[in-house]
């Protein structure tokens, strides 16, 4: 029987670690700050803008939400941006995602200014993470995946890593952190058009699923022995839930847990691992801002 990646329990031990040095950073004068812009008003955006901003807050960081009207121009929001690239009290800017379909999310997140761009989806960032730069900042759910191997102490180098999914947002730059110096791993990276993606994942000493289809993974698609991490977060309808639906990841969990080593759950597994590595990253954008006040002219 598997264990189970407490996804939670890592965050709280991480979180406990950050608000020392956030601390540390506010005894030197710096709060680090967190600004998420929210279009609209879908309530699943509503509720993880507002985790974000109170996980800032029982941090000793400054969260501020600016809720912008639904129809909102593409100028009128990069007005917003515009201000908060040159406000010296944000350190981190998040837009939150989805956009409504009349704003160009790629041009919005360009918009941003690199140095303030905590989810790490500018391409500057993109950029500095592929080459392995320390300044870039990681994309908060690979990063939360990789501090997850490395705190369960889950060996990665010389293993195999299979990750079902090709996103930019989790699976491209997960790929490339795992294969990295350090890391070692030897990746296979599959996705909707693989052929027989069974023959892939029954490889896998390591098996990562970010693709949004629940039981898309199967217990005879993996090998026994296996670390599995789910990142799926499908809803299921759930009369018996208050909310009318429960969350379910993309494996299926019960059969596999048999046969694996270890295997993270949903929720409690990567979900909050993301909110906490966007914590750190604003952290990490405060103190850079800060080397940059103290040392002009210093590489970001
Ligand atoms: P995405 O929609 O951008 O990408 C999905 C990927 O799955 C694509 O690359 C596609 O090629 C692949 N795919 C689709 N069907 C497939 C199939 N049958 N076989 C193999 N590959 C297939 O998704 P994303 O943004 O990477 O998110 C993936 C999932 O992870 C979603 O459920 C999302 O909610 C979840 N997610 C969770 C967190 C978290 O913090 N836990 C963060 C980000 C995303």
């Amino acid at each position: 029987m598997a264990r189970i990646i407490d996804g939670t329990e890592i965050s709280r031990v991480m979180r406990e670690e950050l608000a020392k040095q956030v601390a540390e950073l506010r005894d030197s004068g710096v709060t680090p700050g967190l600004s998420v812009v929210l279009v609209g008003n879908n309530p699943a955006s509503q509720a993880y803008v507002a985790s974000k901003t109170r996980a800032c807050e029982a941090l000793g960081m400054k969260g501020q939400t600016l809720n912008l009207p639904e129809d909102v121009s593409k100028e009128e929001l990069f007005a917003v941006i515009d201000r908060l690239n040159a406000d010296p009290a944000v350190h981190g800017i998040l837009v939150q995602l989805p956009l409504p379909a009349h704003l160009p999310y790629k041009a919005v997140l360009e918009h941003l200014h690199p140095d303030k761009d905590v989810d790490g989806f500018h391409p500057v960032n993109a950029g500095l993470a592929f080459v392995g730069d320390p300044r870039a900042f990681v994309p908060c759910t690979p990063a939360g995946i990789m501090e997850m191997l490395r705190r369960e102490s889950i060996p990665t180098r010389g293993k195999h890593v299979v990750i079902v999914g090709r996103s930019l947002i989790v699976s491209k730059p997960l790929a490339s952190l795992l294969m990295a110096p350090g890391p070692d791993a030897t990746v296979t990276l599959t996705h909707r058009h693989t052929s027989d993606l069974a023959s892939y994942t029954r490889q896998a000493d390591i098996l990562i699923v970010a693709v949004g289809k629940q039981n898309l993974i199967t217990a005879d698609m993996v090998k026994p022995g296996v670390v599995v991490i789910d990142v799926g977060q499908n809803r299921v309808p759930d009369e018996s839930s208050p909310r009318g639906y429960r969350m379910v990841g993309d494996v299926d969990f019960d059969a596999i847990r048999l046969k694996a080593e270890a295997i993270t759950p949903v929720p409690g597994g990567v979900g909050p691992m993301t909110i906490t590595m966007l914590l750190a990253n604003t952290l990490q954008a405060a103190r850079q801002a800060r080397q940059a006040r103290d040392l002009p002219g210093s590489p970001r």
